[in-house]
């Protein structure tokens, strides 16, 4: 079974690590005592520092000076639905905070408990229920990691549900659920959201509730694309039913070079335009294409690669090379396929330069294909715009018939002040991202960092947001003080920034 990875290591023991967001994180020895009659509790310093913080990269400087962005004070391990149930009615009756963690490898906080309270850790809630081969729909526990899903999947069953994030090996089922993620084969198989068929869900007032379960249905809103994306603020995902496809057999590859970004997302929109869709398509600008394919910096490449039956692979492929070479696109080297397959998962450098101490984070935002040429220069001129900046970079990752995500990387020089740069630079990108008509997130989610945006991104819909929170949580208990969403906690004023 695969066990997380865990993120910076902390400068000091366990015992000296001080939060980064004071509050009385106390839970009573008789309180501890309820919860701990439910399911595996415990309080011990080792795993509520850890259940303090997720893969937030502000977090990881704070790990270098001993600190975590807020313990719990009691993290919970549940094994089944009925204890979750039990668990939040505890967290009602005491007016304990409840925030939910997967893998924790969450890069905007979003699983930190912010106002303490206990942490709700579903790992041990893992493995593949059932599987109804006909239809090609797998039942899972929410806690179950990449690599164990998909290992099972392949080998028993030869289906596959195609969602491999950068971070499979560190995330769950129902983290991916809960954070809308998206994988490196999206083009081809989806987003998460896509793959869906229905949920198993607690709500706060601890009712289990079932949606979903036929495809395409009409039987009102779709109740389970409100728990898709809401970050544990919403009810708790105790079982995730998903579309699987048969494990492809055939794959092919190609890559491209282009005199400009521009040309590149050309070629990409024609060829998603046109019906391609393949698993990946991804298109580095002049510096990424220099710096992680070795390109001579004046030109971008696109990296292709599909799978499934060979003639709608080949066909793809055809449509893929024919746009590129209409946008003044030329063959390149099949063998950076090959090379990013292999590195395509590995972030050490990024944890490297951290350690250094500069600043380093991602950006990822989704718009439609006429918006993009002024968000890619806007977004990149906007991060260096910013003080301490030194470098910002873009990638277009995932495409749709009518737009496309664009990741930008950016870093900044290594400060005294890591905490306000990071705060300018990421106001700096994600102000401009929105004013060109960018939404705040495509797979990363909101979370603590992002929250800010939330309201001049949603505008008045915001109210809606706010509306079903109300209504489903109306104590606040799920996840407190993320997603933009407004609570009384801390005398209502916001934790950060
Ligand atoms: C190196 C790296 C690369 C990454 N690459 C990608 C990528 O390619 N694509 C992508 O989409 N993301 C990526 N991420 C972000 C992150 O891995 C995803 O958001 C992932 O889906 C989070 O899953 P998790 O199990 O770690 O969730 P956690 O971090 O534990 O939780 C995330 C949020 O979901 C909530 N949550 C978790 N489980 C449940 C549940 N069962 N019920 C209700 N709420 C729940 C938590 O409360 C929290 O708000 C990357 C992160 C890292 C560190």
């Amino acid at each position: 079974m695969t066990q997380p990875t865990e993120p910076i290591e902390f400068s000091v023991a366990a015992d000296d690590i001080v939060d980064r967001f004071s509050g009385n994180n106390a839970i009573t020895a008789a309180v501890l005592n309820e919860l701990q009659a439910i399911c595996e509790t415990t309080s011990s310093a080792e795993s509520t520092t850890e259940h303090g913080r997720d893969w937030w990269p502000l977090a990881m400087h704070w790990a270098l000076s001993g600190k975590t962005p807020r313990t719990p004070g009691a993290v919970c391990t549940p094994t089944t639905s009925s204890q979750v149930s039990a668990i939040m009615s505890v967290c009602h009756a005491h007016d304990l905070p409840l925030t939910v963690a997967g893998g924790r490898s969450g890069v905007c906080g979003s699983a930190v408990p912010l106002y303490g309270g206990v942490v709700l850790d579903v790992t041990a809630m893992r493995g593949i229920v059932s599987v109804d081969e006909v239809s090609g729909i797998v039942e899972v526990l929410p806690g179950t990691f990449g690599p164990d899903f998909e290992n099972e999947l392949q080998s028993q069953y030869k289906l596959t549900v195609g969602h491999f994030p950068q971070s499979f090996d560190i995330s769950t089922v129902g983290g991916w659920v809960a954070c809308r993620g998206a994988g490196q084969y999206s083009t081809r198989y989806g987003k998460i959201e896509d793959m869906v068929v229905g949920l198993e869900v607690v709500l706060a007032n601890g009712d289990i509730v079932r949606t979903g379960g036929a495809p395409a249905s009409a039987i009102g809103p779709d109740l389970t694309s409100l728990f898709v994306g809401s970050e544990g603020t919403l009810g708790v995902i105790t079982k995730v039913w998903l579309r699987a496809h048969p494990v492809a057999h055939f794959q092919a590859r190609a890559s491209y070079v282009f005199p400009s970004f521009i040309d590149g997302i050309n070629a990409c929109r024609d060829s998603v335009r046109n019906g391609a869709t393949p698993a990946v398509l991804r298109l580095y600008d002049e510096i990424e294409s220099k710096r992680s394919h070795g390109l001579d910096g004046t030109q971008c490449t696109l990296l292709v690669l599909d799978e499934g039956d060979e003639r709608i692979v080949k066909a793809t492929l055809d449509i893929v090379r024919e746009s590129a070479i209409s946008h003044r696109g030329k063959v390149g080297d099949i063998e950076l396929v090959e090379k990013w397959l292999h590195h395509r998962n590995d972030t050490s450098g990024l944890q490297a330069l951290t350690r250094k101490g500069y600043i380093v984070d991602t950006m990822e935002v989704s718009a439609p294909w006429s918006k993009l040429e002024s968000i890619f220069n806007g977004v990149r001129s906007a991060f260096m715009s910013a003080p301490g900046a030194r470098s910002a970079s873009c990638h277009l990752s995932h495409s749709y018939l009518d737009g496309a995500c664009l990741y930008f990387t950016f870093a900044g020089d290594k400060t005294e002040t890591v905490e306000e740069h990071y705060i300018g630079m990421w106001n700096a990108g994600q102000r401009a991202a929105i004013s060109l008509g960018a939404s705040v997130s495509h797979h990363h989610g909101i979370g603590i960092n992002r929250a800010r945006f939330m309201q001049e991104s949603l505008g008045n819909a915001m109210q809606l947001l706010q509306g079903l929170k109300s209504m489903l949580d109306p104590q606040d208990v799920l996840n407190p003080g993320k997603i933009g969403l407004t609570t009384q906690r801390n005398n209502g004023k916001p934790m950060w920034p």
